[in-house]
């Protein structure tokens, strides 16, 4: 049976990093049921030539995946989900949409992404640009003076950054009078009144409004977080791990009775050994790259 994790596609978004990390992690790797009891199971799996190990232990509603990329602790109670590993087996791994079942909570495995804080801005000027208000110059003075400054590396300044940022801004004095200014910058409008209008202050009140340039609003729409690489990792585990569970469970005789203690089934890379505390690399030191090992307590079930 070969356990080795399907290839990543080629390309470089960070989940499918973390997949194509953990799939050279658990290139060669072993399974060890440490309890099996229905819905209540702790599931090991060791990698040791990467020192990786994974662990998945469910009790019904709850799944927690734990090892050396971090520990999640899922709960997520619907019709179908009693036993966790029906919730993601078979399914696309969604490490986005999975995080929401997280008992920590989504923002628990969220960190803010520079490259997507830029996309978000250019995505605005673009947009501005298409629909005809963007001041001339506006791309190469957001170029300039957002997209290449430093302060885009932390949320919290890039916020700021951007909130306070403003370009091509025009205004306009406008008098209950009727009569108006040009479109100047906010020190001309001001002073309109003092030099152009000649107004007298009594019976003439004036107004300055924006009427052009450039700003960014509705941050509450924004979308700048992305998920930890530790926890795409530990999604793209719990996956196939599950399946991986399921094809050694596959492999073991319904009846527990039919169970033989050292006995090696199937095309022999599932191991039954008579112990849990065992470690039988027997197939590693022939030279096969792939080994999967079931252990008790499924042999247990025998005595
Ligand atoms: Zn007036």
């Amino acid at each position: 049976m070969s356990i080795i994790p399907s290839a990543a596609p080629n390309n470089t978004s960070p989940a499918d990093r973390a997949a194509a990390h953990f799939a050279a992690d658990f290139a060669e790797a072993t399974i060890k049921s440490r309890r099996e009891d229905g819905l209540y199971r702790h599931v090991e799996f060791a990698a040791p030539k990467t020192m990786s190990r994974l662990i998945l232990v469910t009790w019904p509603f709850n799944l927690l995946v734990a090892g050396s990329h971090g520990s999640y602790h899922f709960e997520r109670f619907g019709n179908d989900t009693e036993d966790m590993f029906a919730w993601l087996r078979g399914i696309r791994v969604d490490p986005d949409r999975w995080a929401s079942k997280l008992v920590n909570g989504a923002d628990s495995v969220r960190e803010y992404d520079r490259s997507r804080m830029e996309d978000q801005i250019k995505e605005r000027v673009a947009d501005a640009v298409e629909n005809d208000w963007a001041p001339e110059g506006l791309q190469g003075a957001v170029t300039e003076d957002i997209l290449g400054s430093h302060l885009l590396d932390a949320k919290g300044t890039a916020f700021q950054l951007v909130s306070e940022y403003e370009f091509g801004a025009k205004h306009r004095a406008e008098c209950s009078c009727g009569l108006s200014s040009k479109d100047v910058s906010y020190d001309d409008a001001l002073m309109w009144d003092v030099y152009k209008h000649k107004a007298d202050g009594k019976k003439h009140k004036i107004k300055v409004r924006q009427v052009a340039g450039f700003g960014f609003d509705d941050f509450s729409e924004w979308s700048v977080d992305k998920v930890s690489y530790h926890f795409a990792y530990q999604c793209h585990a719990a996956s196939w791990a599950i399946a991986q569970y399921d094809a050694a469970r596959a492999k073991v005789p319904t009846k527990p009775a039919m169970v033989e203690h050292g006995l090696s089934f199937g095309d022999g890379n599932v191991v039954m050994a008579g112990s849990d505390a065992e470690f039988d690399d027997r197939a590693v030191r022939a030279g096969a790259v792939r080994v999967t090992r079931t252990v008790s307590p499924w042999t247990e079930a025998a005595s």
